[in-house]
């Protein structure tokens, strides 16, 4: 078990083309008190991302190197990359007394909760609002190629399968409302929006649409 923070660890998993990354951005910039931890990975770097800002974009031999140095809280291995959270953001965060906001996948989120107390912990899942405006969303990024887009969409699709391992699991209807609720949730604890019996319903659907 690692040392006592001072404040939440906060988890936003969702799969790829539900609107996460957007999200995070938005939260960042309406919370003052977080920083974005800022992983490391060894998948090449997109047109419009920034080295140090979107992902620390690093070889497969130097990101094993810092593996076997126990440099990661937690690694996994997505579409054939690596990807992983450095410990020193946890130590930054913990500094600057702000709370560390993880973009990162359910396994990430697992080996999290082995590692820190549950109540150090917030947890979110993200949904799209269907599966189709889900392939809409990855087709229109048309970043991926047509091989790499049915390859998120079923690796997306068995990341949903996990969204009852999280405390709040929220629909991403509307970027803005998403936001509100997670801050409302980190900031007041609010646990309105744990209606367990609706959300199953409503996810299943979303799930199992064709
Ligand atoms: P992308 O390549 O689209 O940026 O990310 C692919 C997936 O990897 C996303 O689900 C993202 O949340 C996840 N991911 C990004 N960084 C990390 C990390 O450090 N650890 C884990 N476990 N997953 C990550």
């Amino acid at each position: 078990m690692n040392s006592v923070l001072k404040n939440k660890l906060i988890i936003i998993s969702s799969p790829s083309g539900a609107g996460k990354t957007t999200l995070c951005k938005l939260l960042t910039k309406k919370m003052k008190k977080i920083s974005l931890s800022i992983s490391y990975t060894s998948r090449s770097k997109r047109l419009n991302e920034i080295n140090g800002k979107d992902y620390y974009f690093v070889s497969k031999d130097k990101f094993r190197k810092l593996q076997k140095k126990d440099f990661f809280i937690e690694t996994a291995n997505n579409f054939e990359n690596l990807y992983g959270s450095p410990f020193k953001n946890v130590d930054s965060a913990n500094r600057k007394n702000n709370h560390l906001l993880f973009d990162i996948d359910w396994k990430g989120a697992r080996k999290i909760r082995q590692k820190y107390k549950r109540d150090q912990i917030i947890d979110f899942f993200i949904l799209p609002p269907s599966k189709s405006e889900l392939r809409k969303r990855l087709i229109k990024r048309g970043r991926d190629n047509k091989k790499e887009i049915k390859l998120r969409l079923s690796y997306a699709i068995n990341e949903m399968k996990h969204y009852s391992e999280y405390k709040y699991v929220l629909v991403n209807e509307n970027v803005y409302k998403t936001v509100n609720d997670i801050k409302n949730i980190i900031e007041f604890n609010n646990l309105i929006f744990r209606n367990k019996k609706i959300l199953d319903k409503k996810l299943k659907k979303i799930i199992n649409l064709k």
